[in-house]
């Protein structure tokens, strides 16, 4: 008998008729003769319900009370999920993240797994009963509290428990059919992908796509989980992710995808010494910031001689904190000022393909400037070119890139519901 983990988003169980469906096929699944493991996220924009609720009785909500409040939208879920099994005549046990030995560490908010001991869960599967886990959630030793893995986390927490399972797949449903060439919203003629590997779903996770969370794609590359994203509206197959391009796949796509992102926030240090530390000094400070940053560019200063502007991107988020802890250093630094930019779009191209093809950045900046699409920075890795642009202008850009690398398909993309935040 085979496992199979199955994760539904919250698009998928949005409301009482979605968890209905849902339940029904998880139970195709195990009447196919599965062991069938579920992990659910909380119903529809639940989760985001539950922040704005939190942000409305505090100014800054304490973070720990922040992951009791959250993880009851997958409570929610999870008890409704078992109960409507339940009533197909199969047995369902839930599970919150603590039952199912989700352990991790202490960080609300963005806690990282650091074991999984599923006894319960193993044992639930022995009886013959389906197991329905909590998502997102987790619970750390130490302080024997409540924890949360981030937004998005439930897709970790499915791959987590397919690797310590030995699971044979770890199904990601969602409310598209897979994985895209584009995002089907922006490009409309985007088409699906069969299979992706790790390294591209992690380049297109980091552009911008949203089909699946990063961190779960970094999990299963570690533990080698086959992924298969795919639609929880249709029975069609959707994209498969692992090692390697299998299956018709004859040689790998030069481009796998074209992802857009308007994430990001760019800030500009002005008229910087130009003397050997200062990058590093400026550097240090960000990283104090807690940020993460992306892109980095350092050029001779417009201003003045003997100085130089270094810009660089990172999350929308992180940026008024960085900003106060550059502007902080600015006099014992040096340099002259900071403008803050958070109207810029990143595009990016991702294949592995391009390991072994030239021209894919002459193609890349010849549809961009056949768009009068002006860049504002570039940079690159064995299997993606980023570039960024103002953010208005990115979904025509992502449109006339995708078509000029001949990613367009004949047919409209469905998209079957969810409002893709
Ligand atoms: N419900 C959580 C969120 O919206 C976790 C998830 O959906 O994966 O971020
Ligand atoms: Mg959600």
């Amino acid at each position: 008998m085979s496992l199979i983990v199955q994760k539904f988003g919250g698009s998928s169980v949005a409301d009482a008729p979605s968890i209905k469906r849902v339940a029904a096929r998880i139970v195709e699944t195990k009447k196919a003769g599965n062991d069938v493991v579920v992990t659910v996220s909380a119903m529809g924009d639940t989760t985001d319900d539950l922040l704005d609720l939190a942000h409305q009785v505090s100014g800054q909500p304490d973070s720990r009370e922040m992951d009791m409040l959250l993880t009851t939208g997958e409570r929610m879920s999870m008890s409704l999920l078992a109960m409507a099994i339940r009533d197909l005549g199969f047995d369902a046990r839930s599970f919150t993240g603590s039952q199912a030995g989700m352990m991790t560490d202490a960080q609300h908010g963005r806690a990282r797994i650091v074991d999984v001991t599923p006894t319960r869960v193993r044992a639930a599967l022995d009886e013959g009963a389906i197991a329905i886990v909590a998502g997102f959630q987790g619970f750390n030793t130490d302080s024997r509290d409540i924890t949360t893995l981030g937004r998005g986390g439930s897709d970790t927490t499915a791959v987590a428990l397919a690797a310590v399972l030995g699971a044979e797949v770890c199904e990601i449903y969602t409310d598209v059919d897979g994985v895209f060439t584009a995002d089907p919203r922006v490009v409309p003629r985007a088409q699906k992908l069969a299979a992706a590997t790790y390294e591209e779903m992690l380049e297109l996770a980091a552009a911008g796509a949203k089909v699946i969370n990063i961190r779960a794609v970094e999990f299963a590359r570690r533990h080698g989980v086959t992924l298969h994203v795919r639609s929880s509206f249709t029975q069609d197959v959707g994209t498969f992710i692992s090692k390697e391009h299998g299956g018709e796949a004859v040689e790998e796509p030069i481009i796998a995808g074209v992802a857009g992102d308007t994430s990001e926030a760019k800030i500009t240090v002005v008229g910087v010494p130009d003397i050997p530390g200062k990058a590093a000094e400026i550097f240090t400070i960000v990283a104090g910031a807690g940020a993460n940053i992306d892109m980095i560019v350092q050029n001779v200063s417009v201003h003045e001689a003997g100085r130089t502007d270094i810009s660089f991107t990172l999350p929308i988020e992180d940026g008024e904190r960085t900003m106060q802890a550059l502007e902080d250093a600015r006099e014992e630094s040096g340099f002259e000022s900071l403008i803050y930019d958070d109207e810029i779009g990143r595009l990016s191209v991702v294949g592995a393909g391009m390991r072994t093809n030239a021209g894919v950045s002459a193609q890349l900046f010849t549809a961009l400037s056949g768009a009068g699409i002006n860049i504002e920075m570039i940079s690159t890795s064995e299997i993606r070119i980023s570039v960024i642009m103002r953010s208005d202008i990115l979904p025509d850009a992502v449109r006339a890139v995708h078509r000029a690398f001949g990613l367009d398909g004949d047919v409209d993309a469905t998209v079957y519901a969810g409002t893709g935040r």
